[in-house]
Formats: structure tokens, C-alpha cells, sequence
């Protein structure tokens, strides 16, 4: 599943494209990819819009129309947003065909289906329950580590699940859960309350190195995730413990354990991380 460096790898690469483009057409394969509002809505709302800015919110990719209206591209598992040449051959599962006014394509992909579009304002949104009220973004600078205690007090629910959390914390999935709790020596498996400060602190600067390490390294292209030119990331050579399991811990060469937490696949080192 995309995660924050994966999206926001792809929002760098759209920027400079999409900027100032208009959107001239737009063609629905698979209609119920759009979750908000209805799809004929969704189509007549979004033609003839100039796109004034791309974002992302934890792993929401947010293109900003004209009015405070936002197109929001979640890729849920499996999910590809790319900007292509139109004589490119359609790939099966493209359920989103938007053409620009400067000749390119910028195509939505989906094989498994739980991404979604959606398009409003944030606040029509967040009433419709498409998106989510999101937690703060692990690598802005004004979210400290005092923060992430507040945030983790109290939450009896083990340190992976709270993680996960998009409405804790927005844009760790998966991989950095995993990865940011081995590099801070710390089980997925305790309670995310009983965390002291020190631990928390280190929690924070892990969080923040494992993510700005993938996001130089272009994501993770653990599963199916590809960059806007369908191009895989680099960072999944790199990871310390994520798909690792059974393999020798880098730090004490014992082997990583496997477990499951909130139904994830959890890799963890049972010596080094307490
Ligand atoms: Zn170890």
C-alpha cells in the first residue's frame, strides 16, 4: 500500500505537469471509483476546472480546483495515478481517464479496487465521511515529540495499532510502522500508553528518518506501487525489517519474528526491541 513517501513521491513528480492545467474531459470506466459525489456530478463538477495546486494530507493526494474545491485521490492498496501520452495503450483496471489541456493524460489505475476519488471542498468531505478527520503529519516540523505523547497517552492499544492510526497520526502505514519501531528499539506489541517520554522521543525521530530516508529513496515498491511514469521506488532494498521475516536482524543477527497486529503483518526483532 502507497504510504506518506510514496505519495508524496508522486505529488513532486505531478506538480510541475499539473499546475495551471485544465482538465478538458473526463471518462469514468469504473464509476464507482468516485465515492463522493455521485459519479455524473463528480464528471460535470471536475470538466472545464484548472488545477491550481497538488498537495497531499498523510496519504491523500489533494489537487486543488478553483473555490476552495479539492479532486482527492486516496490509492488505497493498489492504486496509480500516472501522466501519460494518449497513444499510451490503457492498462487493464484504468478506472479514471482525465485529459489535460496540454495534450496529456493523467489516468487512475485500481486492480483491487479500495482507492478512491472524491471532489469538494474539505469540509463537504469530511461531512460526507469520505475523508477522514486526519492526525498531524509525522514530518512537520511543528509536530513535536510532546505531541506524539499526548497522542499515544492513554490509548491502550498496542504502540503498532495507535501508529496505523490515520486519525493519531496521517500517512504511516505498514512498512514505516514497522520500520520506525525497530530503528527506536521499541515492540509493536506494547501498549502505545505506557510509553515513557525518552521512548516517545525516540519514536519521533525514528518516525521522521524512516520516512524522509524513503521518500529521498523515491517509496517502497513493495507490492504494486509505481511513481507517475510507472517507474518502482528504491527504497524497499533499504528497509531495515518490513518483508523481512525470518531473516537476520540487522543489528544482532538473530532472525525477525512475524506477528499480527490490527490484522497487519508485523516483522519485529524480539531482542533488540523492548
Ligand atoms: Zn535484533
Amino acid at each position: 500500500m502507497p504510504e506518506l513517501p510514496e505519495v508524496e513521491t508522486i505529488i513532486a513528480d505531478l506538480r510541475p505537469h499539473l499546475v495551471g492545467r485544465t482538465i478538458l474531459h473526463c471518462e469514468l470506466r469504473f464509476p464507482s471509483i468516485v465515492r463522493h459525489p455521485e459519479p455524473e456530478a463528480f464528471i460535470d463538477a471536475i470538466t472545464g476546472q484548472q488545477i491550481e495546486a497538488v498537495g497531499r494530507r498523510g496519504k491523500f493526494i489533494l489537487i486543488a480546483l478553483g473555490a476552495g474545491r479539492l479532486l482527492v485521490v486516496h490509492l488505497g492498496m493498489s492504486g496509480q495515478l500516472r501522466l501519460v501520452d494518449p497513444s499510451t495503450e490503457i492498462a487493464s483496471h484504468t478506472h479514471a481517464i482525465l485529459d489535460l489541456d496540454d495534450g496529456h493524460q493523467l489516468r487512475y489505475r485500481d486492480p483491487r479496487r479500495f482507492g478512491r476519488l472524491l471532489l469538494g471542498t474539505e469540509d463537504e468531505l469530511l461531512i460526507s465521511g469520505t475523508l477522514p478527520k486526519l492526525g498531524p503529519e509525522p514530518i512537520d516540523p511543528t509536530f513535536d515529540a510532546d505531541e506524539l505523547f499526548k497522542r499515544l497517552r492513554r490509548r491502550r492499544a498496542p504502540l503498532k495499532a495507535v501508529l496505523l492510526d490515520q486519525t493519531t497520526l496521517a500517512g504511516v502505514g505498514n512498512i514505516y510502522a514497522d520500520e520506525s519501531l525497530y530503528r527506536a528499539k521499541l515492540r509493536p506489541d506494547r501498549a502505545a500508553g505506557g510509553l515513557s517520554r525518552k521512548s516517545v522521543r525516540r519514536l519521533h525521530e525514528s518516525l521522521r528518518e524512516s520516512i524522509e530516508l524513503a521518500i529521498r529513496n523515491r517509496g517502497s515498491s513493495v507490492d504494486t506501487y509505481r511513481d507517475a511514469w510507472g517507474e518502482t521506488g528504491n527504497q524497499q532494498e533499504t528497509l531495515l525489517v518490513y518483508g523481512r521475516a525470518g531473516q537476520p536482524c540487522f543489528t544482532c543477527g538473530r532472525p525477525l519474528s512475524i506477528i499480527h497486529i490490527a490484522g497487519r503483518t508485523t516483522v519485529f526483532c524480539r531482542r533488540c526491541q523492548r
